[in-house]
């Protein structure tokens, strides 16, 4: 792991995590990125407190608060829930996952990842001046998986779009509604991964969520064959393609090893970036509530 440049940005300040799904890449790297910032942290996970015995979500969320958290980062199995705690706690809620909503941390950091890995590759010209509306004009993202339970493919087709991108769901019928492109515009539909990966410039690959399938029955042999990322289809349909994946992969299944590891995969650039865009929502975070909180002091005065 790269060393913490630590900064005194966020000194004194009070960040509190609070997970109801398991995480290894986005609770980390949201913990140190408020650390360093120089924030304290402290990690609330449904497995080893009240939440347990039945506490309900505002209720821990006004406990937290009145322990001092002013930010809350939040995990959440039901879509919805970050709203939620924001209203009922008046504090800066940063959302890392809401059921099968969004996780728009992990687009932020998706995005990071294709600019910078594209404009080394001087596929777009200007990345990495200030972001503009066509910075990602031309650019085709293959989406492919279980787009139906998948957050970060509904992040992903919200963000990417905006900035020009042109963004292609793949899957099987099961895992992917007709009516997906109606999610918004720049978004189709593509049963078939190698027409996916013709002429993509990005593919990310997801996992099939097991934990959401909710009875579901998948054949997962015809699935591998069907929409495995493996050497001989990346060689074949798209041998210079970025390949992305937000992780927990599982190897064999939607990816092989060799593809994961080799030189198309950006998918520990990933990691990376996120440390980066976490540090940046939550100094946004706590220092607009910093100045919310100093302009109503002076109102009161
Ligand atoms: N880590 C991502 C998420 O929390 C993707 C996944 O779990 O498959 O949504």
């Amino acid at each position: 792991m790269p060393p913490l440049r630590r900064s005194r940005l966020l000194a004194k300040r009070r960040v509190a995590l609070l997970f109801y799904e398991s995480s290894t890449r986005t609770r980390t790297s949201f913990e140190l990125a408020a650390k360093s910032l120089g924030a304290d942290t402290v990690l609330v996970s449904a497995l080893s407190s009240s939440i347990e015995k039945g506490e309900s979500l505002k209720d821990t969320g006004i406990t937290l608060r009145s322990l001092g958290a002013e930010c809350i980062i939040l995990r959440h199995p039901n879509s919805g829930a970050p709203y939620l705690l924001a209203r009922s706690t008046g504090l800066p809620i940063l959302n890392a996952g809401d059921g099968t909503h969004e996780h728009p941390t992990q687009a932020l950091l998706d995005l990071r990842t294709i600019l910078f890995r594209l404009s080394a590759r001087n596929r777009l010209s200007d990345a990495i001046a200030p972001l503009n509306s066509g910075v990602l004009r031309g650019v085709r993202i293959a989406i492919v998986g279980d787009i139906l339970h998948s957050r970060v493919a509904r992040s992903n087709a919200l963000l990417l779009p905006r900035l020009g991108a042109q963004v292609i769901f793949c899957g099987p019928k099961e895992l992917l509604p007709d009516n997906a492109a109606g999610i918004g515009p720049g978004v189709s539909v593509e049963r078939t991964l190698e027409h996916a990966l013709a002429n993509a410039d990005v593919v990310m690959m997801l996992r099939i969520q097991r934990e959401r399938l909710a009875g579901l029955q998948l054949d997962l042999e015809d699935y591998t064959a069907r929409y495995q990322l493996n050497p001989e289809r990346l060689a074949r349909h798209a041998p210079d393609v970025l390949v992305m994946h937000p992780g927990p992969m599982i190897r064999g299944l939607e990816i092989t090893s060799e593809v994961a590891d080799g030189p198309n995969s950006a998918i520990m650039d990933q990691v990376q970036h996120g440390t980066a865009i976490r540090m940046a929502l939550l100094s946004r975070a706590l220092q607009s509530r910093l100045a919310n909180t100093s302009k109503e002091k002076q109102k009161r005065s």
